[in-house]
């Protein structure tokens, strides 16, 4: 078959159909949600994590060079990992129209109760299939290519949330495709875990100490992954690999030694935001593979 016969295969022109329209819908929300949260925690006149502010975690940036310069390559690597993600939800949406994906619509099919089951079911699962990618990809061997560019950054902002690099995207992207052929799930409940897998990624990389002043939110810390659980792995590289519950750090060792201060009420934003980033991978150090200081 040459290559303009297969341009006209329909199925291949609706893949491609909808893989640009997910591409246009994730990168403009992206970019939505990304420049506002930035705006409302770093630019906005009297927010308390702006430039020159001791409640952020990180001393701001004081120019628009800076600012520039530390977000380019956060956007350039999302808007590659929107191109990927956006080809496997195409591609989802045909396994499921050729009915190879075990998604269904009629919410009682499995009993109501089976809707909030398999929500947590496939969260819980995620958060261990991440947790175990996540501490391969920080592996000597496959850290340059696989996890790198999402450490460019060691104050991670919004903008860093789908920074990837294109493996590490296909990666995640595997594990849901996964989950739909294999787990049945009402289209809702997989909605609903992209949802939660989004404003997860966001809130993770906020870089400010949200809600740790208070007694609430440090408890909430101790058991669910925040913006200061993985600001804390933006800065030390083996620590803090779990995506949204506390469980498999504490279970595995890799829980920060001074997490436990770090979340106390009384410790401020400045002494946590003074702990100093690592300049490099530990194993990478004599491979000449070394990360942004930024
Ligand atoms: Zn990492
Ligand atoms: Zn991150």
């Amino acid at each position: 078959m040459t290559f303009s016969l297969l341009l006209e295969n329909p199925s291949l022109q609706e893949l491609c159909r909808h893989s640009v329209i997910f591409f246009i819908v994730t990168v403009a929300g992206y970019v939505a949600a990304a420049s506002s949260l930035y705006w409302l925690l770093y630019l906005r006149r009297g927010s308390r994590f702006s430039a020159g502010s001791t409640s952020g975690l990180k001393p701001g940036f004081t120019t628009l060079t800076q600012i520039w310069a530390a977000i380019r390559s956060d956007v350039i690597l999302s808007v590659m990992s929107s191109g990927i993600f956006s080809v496997c939800a195409a591609l989802m949406m045909m396994a499921y129209k050729l009915g190879y994906t075990r998604l269904y619509q009629q919410p009682d099919q499995h009993g109501l109760w089976y809707l909030g089951f398999s929500l947590v079911l496939v969260i819980v699962l995620q958060d261990t299939y991440f947790y175990f990618t996540h501490r391969l990809s920080h592996h000597p061997r496959c850290y340059k290519w696989l996890h790198q560019g999402h450490h460019q950054s060691k104050n991670p902002t919004p903008w860093t949330a789908f920074a990837f690099d294109p493996a590490e995207a296909m990666l995640q992207a595997i594990y849901l495709m996964g989950a739909v052929l294999l787990i049945p799930m009402h289209v809702s409940v997989l909605v609903a875990v992209v949802m939660v897998m989004t404003t997860g990624a966001l809130i993770h990389h906020f870089g400010v100490r949200l809600f740790e002043d208070s007694a609430v939110g440090a408890w909430l810390g101790s058991w669910l992954v925040g913006c200061t659980h993985h600001w804390l792995h933006h800065r030390k590289y083996t620590v803090h690999y779990s995506l949204y519950f506390t469980f498999w750090d504490r279970v595995m060792g890799t829980q920060y030694d001074g997490y436990e201060a770090v979340l106390s009420p009384t410790v401020s934003a400045a002494s946590v935001g003074a702990i100093a980033p690592e300049a490099a991978i530990a194993g990478l150090k004599n491979r000449g593979a070394t990360c942004s200081k930024r």
